[in-house]
Order: structure tokens, then C-alpha cells, then sequence
């Protein structure tokens, strides 16, 4: 069994999994608090759960150092667990031995493990929500590079090179155009009625001109970093999660369309998935990180 947290922007799930089987779940929301009360949450789930675990995963939205534990880069996201060891806490808080990933690498392997894309060898993933994670597996391998950075920073792939500049330095960020956050600043400064991507996509669907705008907007963006992720790792699945994807193929449709628009002609024409329980994306991966049983294992993974 595995305990498994995945600290997300605006929630904290948690889980006890078996090799990736979900056996009991729980949320707490972020705030004031919340690492105290994901300590409590979790160690109730231990508590019920019918055996207990002998490893830990823990997600984060950001860069992270695997070797120390932490945290190492989310501008906006988790500001508090910036330079936390993780790994020390879950040994004090739990007794237990921590493997710590990127959310998004961490729901791609939950996917390719047991998900929406099972079995697949060379998939990438494209998590749409408060930013956008990316990452990506090829010939079975989940890629980290030399510093953990390689695969998660699609989201700032420059898309505009007349867009403002990023949070993280970089020009024209699709995250800057398309992250939820983004796209609630831009509402605000229209004065538009409508608040937040959800609001502005049935705004859109009813014909209003601004919420037609932006969302068109951000679909060319979501798109532009989907073909930018085709360009670098030639995947046969693209997976779409997280919170944005709740609206199905009223965002799905168009950027498919959008790839098969642009993408080099020669290029392989993807498959793309929705994850059924994008929910449990992470937890699976992390799970499965834990477990050091990843069914293609290498010096790469796992360590
Ligand atoms: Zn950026």
C-alpha cells in the first residue's frame, strides 16, 4: 500500500492506493493550515485502510528536486511548501520513505499505468487548470532530463512573442494567455460579467463577444502548445486533463482540430484521451512511483 498526496493549486487529495488501485481517498482544500490538516487527513486514511502503507509519493505543482526532497520552483502555486523537505516531513509525520514528483509527470504515469492511456509507450499529457502542466513519456521512459525540468514547462513554451511578459521570465507563455488564472485577470480587466473559464465558455457558447474572444483565444493557445509538444516528442496518445477539461469536447474538439490544423504534415496524427477519473490521474502515478513498480522500470524511472 501507498500513501499518496498530490498538494494541487486549490486542493490537497489524498490517498491510500494499492500499485495504483485506489482503495480509500480524501481532500482538503488550501489555506491557512492545510499541511497540519493533510497530516490529519492522511493519517486517517491510514488509519482505515485495511493494511498499512510501506511507502509514500507526494506530488507538487512545480519543479522539483527528487534528490532533496523539494519544492524547487512554482512562482504562484504552493508558495508554502517552497524549499520544504518533503520527504523529511512525511518521515517525521508518518515514519514513512517519500518519493516526491511533478504533478503533471505524475498524472502521465498514472495514466499510462492504469488510465486513459494505458500502455501507452510515447504519450504526452497536457493538464489544463490554475496553469498548465505538461509532461511527457517516449519509448516508455517518463523524461526528467538532467535537471527534472525536462517535459513539464509546455505550458511556457512562448506562443505570442507580443503577449506580456511571464511570471517565470519567459515571453508570451501559453500559461500567461490560457491559465485559468490568466483568463480571470483578463476578464477582470475587460469588466466583463463573467468570472472565472467555466462562466466564460458558457458566455461564449450564448454569443457574448468578449468571452467569444478569449476563449478563442485560449483555444489557439491550448492548441499551439499541444502541436509544440507533438513537434518535440512525436507521442501516439495526447492526454488532456485537469479542471478546464470538465467541458469535455467543447474544449477537446477544437484543439484536436487545431493539431490536426498544424502540425508538420508528415507528423503522426495523435490519438487525443480524456482520462475518465481525472481525479485520481495523479494519485495513480504516484502510487505507482511509491511502489517502485512501474512495468517498464529503468535507470531512469523510479530513482
Ligand atoms: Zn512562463
Amino acid at each position: 500500500m501507498e500513501l499518496c498526496i498530490d498538494f494541487g493549486g486549490s486542493e490537497i487529495k489524498l490517498g491510500v492506493l494499492d500499485r495504483g488501485e485506489p482503495v480509500r481517498t480524501a481532500a482538503v482544500p488550501v489555506g491557512e493550515g492545510d499541511l497540519e490538516a493533510a497530516a490529519a487527513a492522511a493519517a486517517a486514511l491510514i488509519a482505515a485502510a485495511p493494511a498499512a502503507p510501506d511507502a509514500a509519493g507526494i506530488a507538487v505543482p512545480g519543479v522539483v528536486d527528487r534528490a532533496a526532497g523539494r519544492l524547487v520552483k512554482a512562482h504562484d502555486k504552493q508558495p508554502r511548501l517552497g524549499g520544504l523537505d518533503l520527504v523529511a516531513w512525511a518521515d517525521a509525520a508518518f515514519g514513512l520513505p517519500a518519493v516526491i514528483e511533478n504533478d503533471a509527470r505524475a498524472a502521465l504515469l498514472g495514466e499510462i499505468s492504469a488510465g486513459s492511456a494505458a500502455g501507452a509507450r510515447d504519450a504526452v499529457l497536457m493538464t489544463l487548470g490554475t496553469g498548465i502542466g505538461t509532461a511527457a513519456v517516449m519509448d516508455g521512459v517518463l523524461l526528467r532530463g538532467a535537471h527534472d525540468h525536462a517535459g513539464i514547462l509546455g505550458g511556457h513554451l512562448t506562443v505570442d512573442l507580443d503577449a506580456p511578459l511571464c511570471n517565470c521570465g519567459n515571453v508570451g507563455c501559453a500559461e500567461s494567455i490560457a491559465g485559468a488564472w490568466a483568463i480571470r485577470r483578463d476578464l477582470a480587466e475587460r469588466g466583463d460579467a463573467v468570472a472565472d473559464v467555466k462562466e466564460m465558455l458558457a458566455a461564449a457558447e450564448a454569443g457574448d463577444a468578449v468571452a467569444t474572444t478569449l476563449r478563442d483565444r485560449a483555444l489557439r493557445a491550448w492548441g499551439a502548445t499541444a502541436v509544440s509538444l507533438c513537434h518535440a516528442y512525436d507521442p501516439d496518445v495526447v492526454v488532456l486533463s485537469g479542471g478546464i477539461m470538465r467541458a469535455g469536447a467543447a474544449v477537446a474538439g477544437p484543439v484536436e482540430a487545431y493539431v490536426r490544423e498544424h502540425l508538420w504534415t508528415s507528423s503522426h496524427r495523435p490519438s487525443f484521451t480524456i482520462p475518465d477519473r481525472p481525479d485520481l490521474s495523479v494519485l495513480r502515478g504516484l502510487s505507482v512511483l511509491a511502489a517502485g513498480n512501474h512495468p517498464r522500470r529503468s535507470a531512469r524511472v523510479n530513482r
